[in-house]
């Protein structure tokens, strides 16, 4: 029997309704998880201040964006909020089979379809067993509210849309492996992290 060896990389894809704090975790463990590499999505939405190209996202025109979905380089695109986010599926494949685990933050739409692409018999079997998907919740709608009030980065009219989206997202937890309510931000750090450790310490017979 092969047994891989411990630990090993895995997908680790974490979704949350905007505003509940899964860029502070997710920034969290990229810095105590020095294997770990960040799934650069691609969007058609404007930079937001103190945000890099390249790092944050790979910001696309409209039309670049289509380009590229047109030539299949996305595992999946969805729109979110009125702009297109894309995962590249090159960018996950290198850093993987290079032996590094890849944390993908997507939406529930995104996580739907990364779902349904690793299950189809095209995709490498690997990229399906080693891959894990988390929800995030806030303790409450009036938190999420205060939360993105608080981070002052989008607009009353953009807020109002993304609260108006999470009721809808949350119908969406139950089809994640893994649920963790960001109520106070240092459990649901060790919450993450005990997802991230226990999966890269599984035995896996291939
Ligand atoms: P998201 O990436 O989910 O849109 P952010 O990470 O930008 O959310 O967090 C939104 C705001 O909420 C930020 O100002 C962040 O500092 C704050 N925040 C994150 N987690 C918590 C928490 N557990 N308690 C209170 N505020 C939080
Ligand atoms: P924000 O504009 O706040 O950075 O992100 C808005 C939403 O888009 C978040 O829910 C985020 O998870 C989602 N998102 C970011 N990258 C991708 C991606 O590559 N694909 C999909 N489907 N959603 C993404």
């Amino acid at each position: 029997m092969n047994i891989e060896p411990i630990p090993h990389p895995i997908l680790l894809l974490v979704s949350a309704p905007s505003g509940t704090g899964k860029t502070t975790l997710c920034h969290r463990l990229m810095q105590a998880e020095p294997g770990l590499r960040y799934s650069v999505s691609s969007t058609t939405r404007a930079p937001r201040e103190g945000e890099t190209d390249g790092v944050d996202y790979t910001f696309l025109s409209r039309e670049e964006f289509l380009r590229r979905a047109g030539e299949g380089k996305f595992l999946e695109y969805a729109e979110v909020h009125g702009n297109f986010y894309g995962t590249e599926i090159g960018m996950v494949e290198r850093n993987f089979f290079a032996g590094h685990s890849v944390l993908l933050d997507v939406d529930v739409q995104g996580a739907r379809l990364i779902r349904e692409a690793l299950s189809r018999e095209s995709m490498n079997p690997k990229l399906r067993t080693y891959f894990h998907d988390v929800f995030i919740s806030p303790p409450s709608l009036n938190a999420l509210r205060d939360r993105l009030e608080k981070r002052g980065k989008d607009s009353q009219a953009v807020i109002e849309k993304r609260l108006r989206n999470a009721e809808a997202e949350m119908l969406d937890a139950a089809h994640y492996e893994y649920q963790i309510i960001n109520d106070d931000l240092d459990s649901a750090f060790a919450q993450l992290t005990a997802i991230h450790t226990a999966n890269t310490l599984r035995t896996v017979r291939l």
